[in-house]
């Protein structure tokens, strides 16, 4: 018998009529002869009203009783999903993670996996149930409730199919699949039949959260293929994969956009050994996320460093390196927010060159400034201002040939 995993995120599961319909697709699904395992995410904003609650009681709240709190959501999406499935006359369970046996290391809130035990998982589907799993969390060894950071519902999907062997594995939600830029964003963007797992990984690293960047490093390490597609229309999604010989073909697969990043330099920073070290042991101490990291050629024995941190965390990274540019002699600490990262993404980037003097180009032409720059072998990243940020993505897209017809966005929700 076909064993498939369908995980459905957020939106797929925002009311009862949605959750209906996913529980007839799931029965579809059996009818069809396969066994069927779901991961349900957290009804749509159910995820972003517990974090502010947690926030408007606390000012600082422990992880450990943030991630207590934050399983909730997925509890009562499980709950009413083989709910509805029995009230059409299926056979479902709902399984906890800690259930479903996902088990993980201590790291509250974004916990990585350690081990599943899908023992359980497969005697009740050998009974014949539909096995409606929450996605998003784990326990410890010890027993407490962890979750896997935000998007965390896919990486779930992924592991249990991996973990169980499965020959499909499907994640529904409210797009069509990958596409070459985010559709809200970029309203022809195309859909992709294909994408290599590298690629995802980069663009979703870069800001596309169709896909947890999480999920699909799992997904790489483990081979295990998957279909991104919609739980609204019947279309076929994205595949990702392993990469095949013609993906190279395509200079540039997608465009990702990421918003809320802040911009700091330190300017006039003696060029010595340790200096950089110093500067980001400070700000990794706190662990705030560095992202792009820029040093200018050195001059007169100074330089230069820029790089980015969300927006969120400017006021504490700017706390941390007052004492440290001091104690190291620059001349300056400067910080901007409001700004946003565009990255372009394709592993034909390998075996076609220009491609940066492309993006260059289209930036240029439409008065766009760019403020830093950083590439990685399938990835070339810009940094600019914020409210550039929906345009430039427009005037790449199409730069790029991306766009090859105007359709309308989908409708969020
Ligand atoms: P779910 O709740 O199903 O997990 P998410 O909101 O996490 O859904 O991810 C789907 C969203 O990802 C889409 O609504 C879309 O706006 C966004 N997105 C960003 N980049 C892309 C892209 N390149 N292709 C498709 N969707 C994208
Ligand atoms: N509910 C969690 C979130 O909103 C996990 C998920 O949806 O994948 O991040
Ligand atoms: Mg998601």
């Amino acid at each position: 018998m076909r064993l498939i995993v369908q995980k459905y995120g957020g939106t797929s599961v925002g009311n009862p009529e949605r959750i209906r319909q996913v529980a007839e697709r799931l029965l579809e699904t059996q009818r069809e002869g396969c066994d069927v395992v779901a991961v349900i995410s957290a009804m749509a904003g159910v995820t972003d009203n517990l974090i502010k609650l947690a926030r408007a009681t606390s000012p600082q709240p422990s992880e450990r009783e943030l991630d207590v709190l934050l399983a909730t959501g997925e509890h009562a999406s499980i709950a009413l999903v083989a709910m509805a499935v029995n009230a059409l006359g299926g056979k479902a369970i709902s399984l906890t993670g800690a259930e479903a046996g996902v088990l993980t290391d201590r790291v509250h809130t974004k916990a990585k996996i350690a081990n599943i035990n899908p023992k359980q998982i497969e005697e009740l589907l050998s009974d014949g149930y539909i096995v409606v799993v929450a996605g998003f969390q784990g326990q410890t060894a010890e027993g407490a409730v962890t979750t896997l950071g935000r998007g965390g519902s896919d990486l779930t999907a992924i592991a249990l199919a991996g973990a169980l062997g499965a020959d499909a594995c499907q994640i529904f939600t409210d797009v069509e699949g990958v596409y070459t830029c985010d559709p809200r964003v970029v309203p022809g963007a195309l859909k992709m039949e294909e994408i290599a797992y590298d690629e995802l990984l980069e663009m979703a690293g870069a800001g596309s959260k169709v896909m947890q960047s999480r999920a699909v490093e799992f997904a790489k390490k483990f081979g295990v293929p998957f279909e991104v597609r919609s739980s609204f229309h019947r279309t076929a999604g994205t595949v990702a994969k392993e990469e095949t010989a013609n993906m190279e073909d395509v200079v540039i697969r997608g465009i990702s956009v990421e918003r809320q990043q802040a911009k700091i330099t330190l300017a006039g920073v003696p060029d010595a050994p340790g200096t950089a070290s110093r500067i980001f042991s400070a700000v990794s101490a706190a662990n705030i996320l560095v992202d792009m990291i820029v040093q200018n050629a050195s001059d007169q024995h100074t330089t230069d460093i820029s790089f980015t941190v969300h927006e969120s965390d400017l006021p504490r990274a700017e706390e941390l390196l007052a004492p440290v540019a001091a104690q190291i002699g620059a001349t300056r600490l400067m910080a901007q927010s409001g700004v946003a990262k565009l990255s372009v993404v394709g592993i034909g980037m390998r075996s076609h060159s220009g491609v940066a003097a492309r993006l260059f180009d289209c930036l240029g032409a439409g008065g766009i400034n760019i403020q830093l720059i950083s590439t990685s072998e399938i990835k070339i990243a810009v940094v600019i201002d914020e409210a550039d940020v929906d345009r430039a993505a427009q005037l790449t897209h199409d730069g790029f040939g991306l766009t090859r017809f105007a359709q309308a966005p989908p409708v969020k929700g």
